[in-house]
């Protein structure tokens, strides 16, 4: 790794930056409640949390979280669907399995790891988790590297390339290195990372309020809103899916995702992507028939729904439906089962069902997610 800093020249000016952060720090950071004490299991749930979702979303689930699975033990031997139903709207489910993986493993040492070294070796944390953890936790001088401190980075600097390019990634993770081998390296990452979501923001950064615009090439020449440069726009690719509302005496189906993979271990209804040249009513009776092993009848459509996730983006087509002839197996789904709209509450289903089950019973559903 180069050891040399890109950023501060000459190198004491790195020192009076760091000074500089952290007393902004100390006085305006937001009161956040996993910044209330050092506990390494609040710490590391908050980070799990965190990652690719918003702090306003993640204050809504920490607390009530906390409250089920108050410590290490208690998440590690409490029962997967109730982890999963705790989750429920977070998204990215892969990450409430690989936490109580995590915790099952942590439930059999004395304490906690104390080094990044050491978290990285858990299911679901990479290098920043480790480091943000590790140096919030206990003081190791690990830097971190998230969406908010490459922007201000990259505005310090007025790095022209993208800050997804592989040699801007290594020239940040080399600075930050730097910036936070210094007194408080945990309260520093969160500094930078705080400036970038409060000050030094994407559309409106707020540069004449900023502690450190003396050090910022792009806050001095008034340029903040042109970095970081804009990388090509990705192309979202877009699914139509078709969903089997199928009824019996007051119950409907409900099937179990593969535990691994995209919104492992939730439950939905029966159906999947339409292909191409299918009707709606085509790739439904198609679904029912490799999924259920069922001939079904299509009856009525509720209104569409639409929902974006991380890498693609769905319009869901539920349709009423009814058994024609057999009776359903899983064939896809780990388990079915028949439930009553009042026993949702019980099971976790990833939101696009829940707008389904909005729309069949708003009062029902809207409590379920409580
Ligand atoms: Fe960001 Fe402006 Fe501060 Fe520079 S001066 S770090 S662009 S808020």
């Amino acid at each position: 790794m180069v050891r040399k800093s890109l950023f501060f020249k000459p190198s004491g000016r790195r020192a009076a930056f760091r000074c500089r952060l952290l007393k902004w720090y100390r006085e305006s950071a937001r009161s956040l409640p996993w910044r209330e004490n050092q506990d390494a299991y609040r710490i590391w749930i908050s980070e799990i949390m965190l990652q690719q979702t918003r702090v306003d979303t993640v204050l809504r689930y920490y607390a009530p979280f906390l409250k089920k699975f108050p410590d290490v033990r208690s998440l590690a031997k409490a029962d997967p669907e109730r982890v999963l139903k705790a989750w429920e709207g977070l998204g990215y489910y892969s990450r409430a399995r690989n936490l109580q993986s995590a915790a099952r493993q942590l439930a059999e040492r004395p304490g906690f790891p104390r080094t990044a070294e050491e978290w990285r070796r858990l299911p679901g944390i990479g290098r920043y988790s480790a480091a943000a953890i590790a140096s919030m936790a206990f003081q190791e001088s690990a830097p971190v590297l998230d969406g908010n401190v490459k922007r201000v980075l990259a505005r310090l600097a007025m790095e022209p390339r993208p800050v997804a390019a592989r040699a801007v990634e290594l020239k940040f993770w080399n600075e930050m290195d730097l910036l936070v081998q210094g007194p408080r390296p945990g309260d520093l990452n969160q500094a930078m990372m705080e400036l970038g979501a409060c000050l030094c923001t994407p559309a409106a950064p707020r540069c004449p309020d900023c502690p450190v615009k003396d050090f910022c090439l792009a806050g001095k020449t008034d340029a903040a809103a042109e970095f970081p440069a804009r990388s090509r726009p990705k192309r979202i690719p877009h699914q139509t899916v078709v969903a089997a509302l199928l009824f019996r005496n007051q119950k409907f189906l409900i099937g179990k995702r593969p535990s691994h993979g995209l919104l492992g271990g939730l439950w939905e209804f029966p159906g999947g992507k339409k292909e191409p040249g299918e009707t709606l009513e085509e790739a439904l009776r198609r679904e029912a028939r490799e999924e259920l092993g069922v001939a079904i009848g299509v009856e009525s459509p509720l209104p569409p729904i639409r929902h974006a996730y991380s890498h693609f983006s769905v319009t869901l087509h539920p349709f009423r439906c009814r058994i024609l002839s057999g009776r359903p197996a899983a064939r896809y789904h780990q388990e079915l089962r028949w439930i009553r709209m009042e026993d949702i509450c019980q099971y976790a289903f990833p939101r696009a069902t829940q707008k389904i089950l909005e729309q069949l019973c708003p009062v029902g559903a809207g409590a379920a997610q409580q």
